[in-house]
């Protein structure tokens, strides 16, 4: 039986992970569960995963899930803040770790877990991002299992040799990492000047949150995907290949010296990579629609269009700057994205706050947690700076 903490239960990664976990109640059980503002989704979840603990950001929060678990009888415990969420995600108790928190905020919990040696079932793209030598140097000490969740990552790890991870010697030309193109694949930058957040927000593939939808839309999400990938696979930028894919049924695919090309294939759902991840190295039912060729019946590719999605190529400029540039980049596109969503900015000056804060700013190489953390303000103070500037 593996017990999980669940961080960021009640978003997109957080409801895919507990249908998957309750299709194989003798093999997972709930230990905690997470959530920020849907407080009356966590009081359900908890009631339906008997976790043991649950786990909100303030005090607020956390008396108004009390009194919906004591209302409908729910043993769970309730407790808060940031030091609770490193708590469930360390605690001795816990095998596995789901660290579907999105953005800058999943850092310490994900980083506790993986300081604890659990099994990280890594969502949280962000945390590499901002943090990978760390990151990793930290999975190296602690002997932890760290899992991709992301779907590229997971069908590249699928697609790469068992072994990989200790031997790194597999004859790897390149990593082709699938792009969908998102819902403005062929349009002008012209054309995105004026579309809305829900616009941005609709994929035509994937149903997942706000943000990571967004950063779809601009392509920034396949940017923070190229980060993700050299920490993940050990590789430089320049070994990665980004393929759009419309049909998004390719999900990644790594090419070796010798003309081979694997690739992983399926259907467009979470719950396959997620299923994968807890499961692994077997394989488990995801409750996933099983692939039918002959009804898809053709898979497309083209280039990305860097003209009218430039956060791809500021990524990338960011990747070979290494040092602090990936979480510059990141805090600058959180904040920015937030900036859209709350219709401050427009779509395409997302790349734009993106662009000045990492020229405005210098890098430098974080060596420490602290440091990562003042990169990360910095931008943050840049960006919003330049954002209150556009507006005014
Ligand atoms: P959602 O926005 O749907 O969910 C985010 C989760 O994080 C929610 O549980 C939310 O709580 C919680 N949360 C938000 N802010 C905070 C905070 N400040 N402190 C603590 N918890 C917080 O996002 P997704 O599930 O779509 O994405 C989660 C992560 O997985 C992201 O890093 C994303 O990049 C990655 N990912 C997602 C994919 C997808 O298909 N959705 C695919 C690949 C990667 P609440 O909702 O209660 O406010
Ligand atoms: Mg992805």
């Amino acid at each position: 039986m593996q017990r999980i903490t669940l961080l960021g239960a009640t978003g997109s990664i957080g409801v895919s992970t507990l249908d998957v976990i309750s299709r194989h109640p003798d093999k997972y059980s709930v230990y905690a569960l997470t959530g920020n503002l849907q407080i009356d989704r966590l009081a359900e979840q908890c009631e339906q995963h008997r976790a043991k603990y649950a786990v909100v950001n303030d005090e607020a929060a956390a008396v108004r899930l009390e009194s919906l678990l004591q209302a409908s009888g729910c043993a769970t415990e309730v407790i808060y803040g940031i030091d609770a969420l490193c708590q469930v995600a360390s605690d001795d108790a816990v095998d596995t770790v789901m660290a579907a928190i999105v953005g800058a905020a999943g850092l310490m919990p994900t980083l506790a877990a993986v300081r604890a040696g659990k099994k990280i079932l890594l969502a949280n793209k962000e945390s590499l991002v901002m943090a990978g030598g760390l990151f990793m140097q930290a999975v190296k000490e602690s002997g932890s299992v760290l899992l991709p969740i992301d779907s590229e990552h997971n069908a590249i790890f699928q697609c790469l040799p068992v072994d990989y991870q200790q031997t790194h010697s597999s004859g790897i030309d390149k990593l082709l990492l699938s792009a969908s193109g998102g819902p403005f694949r062929g349009w002008s930058a012209e054309q995105m000047k004026t579309v809305t957040p829900d616009q941005a927000c609709a994929h035509p593939n994937w149903s997942m949150g706000r943000k990571i939808s967004v950063d779809s839309a601009s392509l920034m999400n396949k940017g923070l995907e190229l980060i993700e990938a050299c920490w993940l696979f050990d590789v430089g930028p320049e070994q990665i290949e980004v393929i759009v894919h419309p049909q998004s049924i390719i999900h990644s695919a790594v090419q070796y010296i010798d003309g081979s090309v694997l690739a992983q294939l399926g259907n467009p759902d979470m719950r396959t990579p997620i299923a994968h991840a807890l499961a692994w190295p077997q394989r488990i039912d995801a409750g996933v629609a099983s692939l039918n060729l002959f009804e898809i019946a053709q898979l497309n590719f083209e280039r990305p269009d860097g003209q009218a999605f430039p956060c791809l190529q500021l990524a990338f400029d960011a990747a070979r700057a290494a040092g602090d540039a990936p979480a510059i980049l990141n805090a600058a596109n959180e904040i920015a994205v937030q900036a859209f969503l709350d219709k401050r900015i427009g779509f395409t000056q997302i790349a734009q706050v993106v662009g000045e804060t990492l020229s405005g700013l210098s890098f430098t190489e974080p060596e420490s947690l602290d440091a990562v953390q003042e990169s990360d303000n910095r931008a943050r103070a840049f960006s919003a700076a330049f954002i209150a500037e556009i507006e005014s």
